[in-house]
């Protein structure tokens, strides 16, 4: 029998090592699920990088929240930021998607979305913006752009 509210979890993910997009049930991030192309690792609970190009359907593809970091190799706030965002990929691996977009290399999303100064994180809930936080921000208020844990 098949019940809709338990039905597992998706979400699509580019491979960090061949770009193709992966449907991923999130209840088995911690078996670490392998690329259909590669055979290399996805590994979901760290930060994924996102590009103009997977956008769309990264975020249209997840059935959980997607946190999204936008930032820069120069800047030094999202340095700042990096490790809380490690870490919170791990602390809530399966319940959310971190992602990081690089502005200087994806241009078209960061328009999209009015990037006014990074680092912004924005939180995106089936497909659409559900909040943002710009600027370094403690680990407080992250949590609270997210919600609390399922
Ligand atoms: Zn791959």
């Amino acid at each position: 029998m098949t019940d809709v509210n338990t039905a597992a979890k998706k979400a699509t993910v580019a491979c960090p090592f061949c770009g193709t997009l992966n449907r991923v049930r999130m209840d088995r991030v911690q078996d670490r699920p392998k690329c259909g192309e590669c055979g290399r690792p996805l590994l979901l609970d760290r930060p994924v990088a996102v590009t103009d190009a997977a956008f769309d359907r990264v975020i249209n593809g997840s059935d959980v929240p997607v946190l999204v970091d936008f930032y820069a190799d120069w800047c030094k706030p999202c340095k700042i930021m990096a490790p809380l965002l490690d870490e919170l990929a791990r602390e809530r691996a399966g319940q959310l998607l971190v992602m990081k977009l690089n502005t200087d290399l994806n241009p078209n999303v960061s328009v999209r979305f009015a990037i006014g100064g990074i680092p912004t994180l924005i939180l995106f809930k089936n497909g659409g913006e559900a909040g943002r936080a710009v600027g370094a921000v403690p680990k407080s208020k992250i949590e609270a752009l997210v919600g609390p844990r399922a």
